[in-house]
């Protein structure tokens, strides 16, 4: 029997291990001290966000058998907060420890294929089809036509690891120049080739579900990107109740059908009032920081919850809100946000405020 499958319920006073030290292990690690648990943080990265605020950080790759032992002789649950970790470390942790969310999750989340082929079976997708070489991708421009998004299968963020196409005869160089990010890699990865959904809305939802198969969905977020990265998100979303409830069905349907106990948080495109799934991530996410403020129960908190086997909380709105992203030197405005008295600012703790990095967020309550 693998540790995720027996059923596990981690009192406070107990302790949490987090994979990744980024600002969602922090503000996960802050919620769980909240309810009284220690956390440890397993990171390649010194003094990392997450660090700062536990008890305890091994600083490893996170393939290191040697690292993940320590680890799962730390604590009595693992969780995470990076999705891109190698299945074979999950595999390994979850043969000594309750890891959750499991393999299975990870598996969908880190490959758009895998993706795109599970949420296929019960939701709407952009046309898509897998592309291995540049034959394939021809092959595929000629099925979906053009404009259309040429992806890495696995790593890409943010936009990162993505082409966009607006007619055939660019397939060679996009082809050419594809890349995995963060990687050493220089040759073309296996990738997908996707439609461009002419959308309206960006939208997600995310969901929380305990190993009993209790579920717990926040209200519908609408996100504004610039550049590939998340500038805001305001809740409500301004869409019809029916095309909410379809995509809170979507994210509830792909968490029972994963088996997931955590979060899972689904993106999606609003067009002609379809939704249709572009991402999910099983983890904490950037477009649920809201919660923090304007929900009963903030995700971080319901992450312990779940994990934990604690009764969820209530996912309810308390009042709308708008979540502004504050990106490398947006942070220098503290002050001036603070003016706000309806302002909340979380700060991540993050010495460098490189372009385009997350150094904190503000919700703006709207009571
Ligand atoms: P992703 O990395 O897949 O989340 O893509 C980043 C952003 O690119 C999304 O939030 C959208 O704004 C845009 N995008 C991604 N895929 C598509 C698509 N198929 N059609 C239109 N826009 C897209």
């Amino acid at each position: 029997m693998t540790g995720s499958s027996v059923s596990v319920m981690v009192p406070p006073g107990g302790a949490i291990g987090i994979l990744g030290g980024g600002q969602l292990g922090r503000m996960t690690a802050l919620a769980a001290a909240r309810l009284g648990y220690r956390c440890v943080i397993l990171t390649p990265e010194e003094n990392s966000p997450a660090s700062l605020v536990s008890d305890r950080t091994i600083v490893a790759a996170y393939d290191d058998p040697t690292a993940l032992a320590e680890l799962a002789a730390a604590v009595d649950v693992v969780t995470l907060e990076f999705e891109n970790i190698p299945v074979s470390a999950l595999r390994l942790l979850e043969s000594r420890i309750p890891l959750r969310p499991g393999p299975r999750a990870l598996e969908v989340g880190q490959d758009r294929v895998n993706e795109k082929t599970f949420f296929g079976d019960f939701a709407e997708t952009a046309p898509w089809r897998p592309v291995r070489d540049l034959a394939s991708l021809q092959a595929a421009i000629a099925a979906i036509g053009v404009p259309a998004i040429l992806k890495t299968a696995r790593l890409g963020y943010d936009g990162k690891g993505q082409v966009k196409i607006t007619s055939a005869e660019q397939a060679a160089e996009a082809w050419a120049t594809l890349r995995c990010p963060d990687t050493a890699a220089d040759q073309p990865a296996p990738a997908i080739l996707e439609g461009f959904v002419a959308f309206q809305r960006e939208i997600s939802v995310i969901v929380a579900r305990r190993e009993d198969g209790q579920t717990a969905v926040w209200p519908v977020a609408e996100n504004v990107h610039s550049n590939h990265i998340l500038d805001t998100t305001t809740v409500p979303a301004a869409i019809p109740a029916g095309v909410a409830a379809e995509a809170q069905r979507i994210a509830i349907t792909a968490a029972e059908r994963l088996g997931l106990i955590g979060l899972l948080a689904v993106e999606m495109f609003v067009a002609d009032h379809h939704v249709i799934v572009n991402e999910m991530a099983p983890r904490p996410h950037n477009s649920g920081h809201w919660t923090m403020d304007a929900a009963v129960t903030d995700q971080f908190e319901q992450l312990v919850r779940a994990v934990c086997g604690l009764p969820l909380g209530s996912p309810d709105l308390r009042c709308p809100v708008v979540m502004k992203n504050l990106l490398g030197d947006d942070v220098a405005e503290w002050q001036a946000l603070l003016q706000d008295p309806t302002a909340k600012l979380h700060l991540y703790g993050k010495a460098e405020a490189r372009e385009g990095r997350k150094m904190g967020h503000v919700n703006y309550l709207k009571p």
